[in-house]
């Protein structure tokens, strides 16, 4: 019975799955624009008028904040937004570039035409869309510059060096051109967007300044701005909006009985023993020691001061995910918050930093979405950002590559899946199909011999379809929990 039952599923399972779109083909897939503003942190809303996120987390949903990766710092926070990987897993583990042998260093800027130094093993969410069918577009988001395993983004405008961060005029020429151009003349499904506010004015004047609250209003009006050029292009219900940030921002200390982190007036520590250093970038650093050298090193800066915090790599607290990656050198130095690390003497001179441990709640980025598969005036819990992307492969329909998220963490944010509902109700049909044809086999195999033999011989090739159909049907419910 069990063999004839298992035939009969086959049988109908493939006529009718034949006819069930997969989940990226039934036209209930919208498309999706990622934005982030570099360095908004969770409550830069709270002491400035924002009329256009509040009617933004009014519409949609307004996390309490998110946590971003360590190293709270711009192209490692961005790239675990396109890949869902902590930053030891994908391996852009610094905004700089740097090469121990010949000392060589390049910024942030030249960093990102380095092929090599991005495309390490894990795959933007833009290379993975294309693959599957889709056109992804990206506008000065971290990363776009470069080619992942030959492919590049399929639309992209990367910014020329020196370019200013803060024009609001340019801001919105950029919106007119990923709307008007990229997702309604050619019709992309995916566009990341970068803005470089408010980290820029909050290094320069600090977080509690006049000027980032200015900014703040500037990115209120942006926000605004976008949402208006998607309602002018017919966009509303078939867009969805992700607006976050990479890291947020906190004051550096100075003054007073203040303490200067100043790696040279560390007793015991000498610059002679050490091969290459990456310091002086705020509030963390890594060091290579000469040959021999390391334990020296490592136990003259271990408790030197107070807020300097010290560790051989594989001894990173595991929670950081940032002590497992070749690239990382083998001694790893984080200040506490207020505080930077120097070299030779102090050469650093913001007034705001980031670059400290993500449990340091000015760490936290914001994270507001709103569009046709969000619920509406919800606040959500916080969650890790490495959670983004299988959210964002959720929304796009495709299958996610490896990666350190979960959609669990964020689907209560969106509203009943169309396509849950689809393959829910196509379960159901197939059942009921396969109980009326059951009932037909055992009508004719009780009424006539002949009809039995011709059955046993069809049941040996459903089987086949059988063991088919069960494959493809535990496809489908992995597509649908991704
Ligand atoms: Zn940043």
């Amino acid at each position: 019975m069990l063999l004839i039952c298992l035939a009969v599923l086959g049988l109908t399972g493939s006529s009718l799955s034949a006819a069930i779109p997969p989940p990226d083909a039934t036209g209930s897939r919208n498309k999706l624009l990622l934005v982030s503003f570099d360095g908004f942190r969770w409550d830069y809303d709270q002491d400035v008028d924002t009329p256009n996120l509040d009617k933004m987390a009014w519409d949609g949903v307004r996390a309490e904040y998110v946590t971003p990766p360590f190293l709270t710092i711009t192209s490692p926070a961005h790239f675990t937004l396109l890949t869902g990987r902590y930053v030891e897993n994908h391996g852009v583990i610094h905004n700089m570039w740097f090469n121990t042998s010949t000392q060589e260093k390049k910024q942030y800027y030249q960093t990102q035409f380095v092929d090599s130094y991005w495309d390490n093993g894990s795959l933007p969410i833009w290379i993975t869309a294309q693959r599957q069918g889709l056109k992804a577009g990206s506008l000065h988001f971290p990363g776009t510059a470069a080619t992942y395993r030959g492919e590049t983004v399929g639309v992209s405008q990367v910014e020329p060096f020196l370019y200013d961060h803060s024009n609001e005029t340019d801001w919105r020429l950029n919106i007119d051109k990923v709307i008007g151009e990229w997702f309604h003349q050619q019709d992309l499904d995916f566009v990341s967007l970068y803005f470089g506010e408010p980290d820029v004015i909050g290094h320069k004047f600090g977080p509690d300044s006049p000027e980032r609250r200015e900014m703040v209003q500037q990115v209120d009006r942006t926000v605004g701005y976008i949402r208006d050029k998607i309602q002018e292009h017919g966009l509303t219900d078939r867009l969805n909006i992700i607006i976050t940030a990479d890291h947020g921002m906190t004051t550096v200390l100075r003054g007073g009985t203040f303490e200067e982190i100043t790696l040279s007036k560390i007793p015991g520590f000498s610059f002679k023993d050490v091969k290459f250093h990456l310091v002086d970038y705020g509030p963390a650093g890594m060091l290579l020691p000469k040959e021999g050298m390391l334990e020296k090193v490592y136990q003259a800066l271990k408790g030197s001061h107070p807020h300097l915090h010290v560790y051989k790599k594989e001894e990173m607290p595991a929670r950081l995910h940032y002590g497992n990656h070749p690239r990382l050198l083998p001694i790893i130095l984080f200040a506490d918050p207020g505080y930077v690390i120097n070299g030779f003497f102090p050469v650093q001179f913001h007034k705001g930093e980031h670059g400290f441990d993500n449990q340091v709640m000015d760490m936290k980025p914001f994270f507001r979405v709103v569009g046709p598969d969000f619920k509406t005036n919800l606040v959500f819990r916080s969650f890790e950002t490495v959670n983004v992307y299988p959210l964002m492969c959720h929304l796009l329909g495709i299958n996610p590559e490896v990666n350190d998220g979960h959609l669990d963490n964020t689907k209560d944010m969106m509203v009943p899946n169309k396509k849950n509902k689809l393959n829910a109700l196509s379960q159901v049909v197939v059942g009921l199909s396969a109980v009326t044809v059951f009932l037909a086999l055992v009508f004719i195999m009780t009424t006539s011999y002949a009809g039995c033999k011709r059955n046993r011989v069809e049941r040996s090739f459903n089987m086949e379809h059988a063991a088919g159909y069960i494959g493809e049907e535990k496809t489908d419910i992995k597509q649908s929990s991704f």
